[in-house]
């Protein structure tokens, strides 16, 4: 007899955190006629943003064409990774990759103690493996490439990196042991940020995508949602991979970011058996990250698909591949979940950050692959932005000026 496999397509579909307080009735708000800030986008971005000017005393309105957190925040692995990330070309990002890294840990702390959740924030670190003599070839170049910028990275030998994950092939050649690239879990994160701007006072609208912005004399002055009004005198578009898509900006103005899909899969080892990884593994096909409750997060692939949500046959087979080709014992446990989500990603790869041009729009977008890595960062410079203080200097090139459009 035929019976229903266990497996869910998320996100697009809020998961609660495990010992999460019931979420939020979205019923229970309504969208006000007047705010300080309006932010659409529930998103990692957005919230965080909502978050810290609300604790800088804005009055805030956040707005969802779904459920906040449920885009690609949701489907992200939740790597810290400035390190693992880095690679040749990448100088525009690494300054303020590493500001955000450095300032994950006391915003964790911030957003444990203000939800009450806990974040599974797991310092071990991340090693990028090398498995043949090419690939350790490549490795090293990279490695040398972490000396030029400062990264704290250290290189380990095959026998080293076996000394530290038994459970990888004895076929490991090489590893750089990136030993800031902590990790979180996002399925914590998203309702941890919800609730934590909720009680900061922020008024959270789901299920209601903004239509239009409202202008005066060529400001922005708010924004349309269906029938529904809301006037503020600074709005911030934080809606990730939808940014470039165009319908929100007034004509003239171009956003370029577009999504790209990434598909992942989450195994699970049974819960008495010990988990299969002790940090964060790279290989130049995956990424493994092992979570709390036997969780192990497989990801992802990197695909111009559009807005095609579906996860293939072709992206699943490349991703447990590459996990067994690394470790063995993947093919013992069992897959609980696959899901697909799409980063929004810029020109450049590196976020759009700040003024449009047009007076009381704000940017925050095109976080590609880094969106968690980024958000407190982020969070920090449109607050800064909105508030008037000093912005972080590693955030004041990252302008949608540097694509010789219109500001
Ligand atoms: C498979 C995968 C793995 C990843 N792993 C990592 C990782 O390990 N580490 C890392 O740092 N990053 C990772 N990323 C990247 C990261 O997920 C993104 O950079 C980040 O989530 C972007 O956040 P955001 O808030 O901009 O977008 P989103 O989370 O997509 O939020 C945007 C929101 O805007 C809303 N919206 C859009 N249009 C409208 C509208 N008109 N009206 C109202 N609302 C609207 C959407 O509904 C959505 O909720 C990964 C991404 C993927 C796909």
């Amino acid at each position: 007899m035929y019976s229903a496999p266990n497996i869910q397509i998320v996100p697009g579909r809020r998961l609660a955190a495990a010992g999460a307080t019931p979420a939020f009735d979205s019923t229970a708000s309504h969208l006000p006629a007047k705010a300080d800030v309006i932010v659409v986008g529930a998103g990692i971005i957005g919230l965080s943003i909502a978050w810290r000017l609300a604790a800088g005393g804005q009055r805030v309105v956040v707005i969802d064409k779904a459920e906040a957190g449920s885009g690609a925040s949701l489907a992200a692995t939740g790597m810290l990774a400035a390190a693992a990330e880095y690679e040749a070309g990448g100088e525009i990002l690494i300054q303020f990759a590493l500001e955000s890294q450095r300032r994950w840990e006391p915003f964790a702390a911030e957003l444990e103690q203000a939800s009450g959740l806990d974040l599974d924030f797991d310092r071990s670190g991340t090693i990028v493996v090398a498995m043949t003599r090419d690939e350790t070839a490549r490795l090293r170049s990279r490695f040398d490439l972490h000396g030029k910028v400062g990264l704290e990275t250290r290189w380990l030998t095959g026998e080293s990196v076996r000394t530290l994950e038994d459970g990888l092939r004895p076929s490991v050649t090489a590893g750089i042991h990136c030993l800031r690239d902590f990790q979180i879990d996002p399925r914590r994160i998203m309702p941890a940020l919800e609730i934590a701007a909720r009680r900061a006072g922020v008024t959270i609208i789901e299920n209601q995508p903004v239509s239009a912005l409202a202008m005066q004399a060529g400001s922005v002055a708010g924004i349309a949602a269906g029938d529904l009004e809301c006037m503020a005198p600074v709005v911030v578009l934080t809606t990730g991979a939808y940014a470039g898509s165009g319908q929100l900006v007034p004509s003239g103005l171009t956003i370029p970011v577009r999504p790209l899909r990434g598909q992942s899969v989450c195994l699970r080892a049974p819960a008495t058996q010990p988990p299969l990884l002790r940090h964060v593994i790279w290989t130049e096909q995956v990424h493994m990250a092992q979570k709390s409750g036997g969780r192990l997060i497989v990801g992802a692939t990197v695909e111009e698909a559009g807005f095609n949500a579906d996860v293939t046959v072709g992206g699943l087979f490349a991703l447990l591949e590459a996990a067994r080709r690394a470790l063995p014992g993947v093919e013992d446990i069992s897959v609980e979940a696959v899901w697909s989500g799409f980063r929004p990603t810029s020109q450049d790869d590196a976020p759009i950050l700040g003024e449009t041009g047009v007076p009381g729009l704000l940017l925050a977008v095109g976080h590609h692959r880094n969106g968690i890595l980024l958000a407190p960062a982020t969070a920090e410079a449109i607050a800064a932005m909105v508030l008037g203080t000093p912005v972080a200097q590693s955030a004041q090139s990252l302008t949608l000026q540097r694509f010789g459009r219109k500001t």
